[in-house]
């Protein structure tokens, strides 16, 4: 994604969910490293961690941008902007946004707490996988039995 695209989807966003235009600049930064994004209060412009959208995908971006148009716009109306402010946490809710500037280092731990269980049909051995299996090539470890898929 360019930074042009990027720019067009914040605007969008901003348009769509806060019913009000984001007029400063939303760019690629490659050297932020563990947040997804940083909003800047002295430019108004709005910085993204590439990796956050190569890793993880749009929806993961969408969510580090309304997470930052919640401090924009709540900023530039003179109302709590901080993570800890009643503004903030409320705004973030109406726009469904998350919590926290979504850092890559909590969001890869995210990724690997949510794993794929499987469990043997026989001895009720569990297979926790960090990736799907493919249950018709694989067999229980212990006695061989086929295996079944018991949660996401
Ligand atoms: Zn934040
Ligand atoms: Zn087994």
């Amino acid at each position: 994604m360019s930074d042009q695209e990027l720019q067009r989807l914040a605007e969008k966003l901003s348009l769509e969910k806060f019913a009000v235009p984001f007029l400063h600049k939303a760019y690629f930064n490659k050297r932020l490293r563990t947040t997804g994004g940083r909003y800047l209060l002295n430019s108004h412009n709005i910085e993204f961690n590439p990796k956050s959208y190569e890793i993880f995908g749009i929806d993961e971006l969408i969510g580090i941008i309304l997470h930052e148009l919640c401090h924009y716009h709540l900023h530039l109306r003179g109302m709590g902007y901080k993570h800890r402010d009643a503004d903030f946490r409320n705004l973030l809710k109406k726009v469904g946004a998350p919590r926290f500037c979504s850092s890559i280092e909590e969001t890869k731990k995210k990724q690997i707490t949510a794993i794929h269980m499987y469990e043997c049909l026989d001895c009720k051995q569990q297979y926790p996988r960090k990736r799907r299996m493919n249950i018709e090539k694989y067999r229980c470890g212990k006695c061989h039995g086929r295996l079944k898929k018991i949660s996401k």
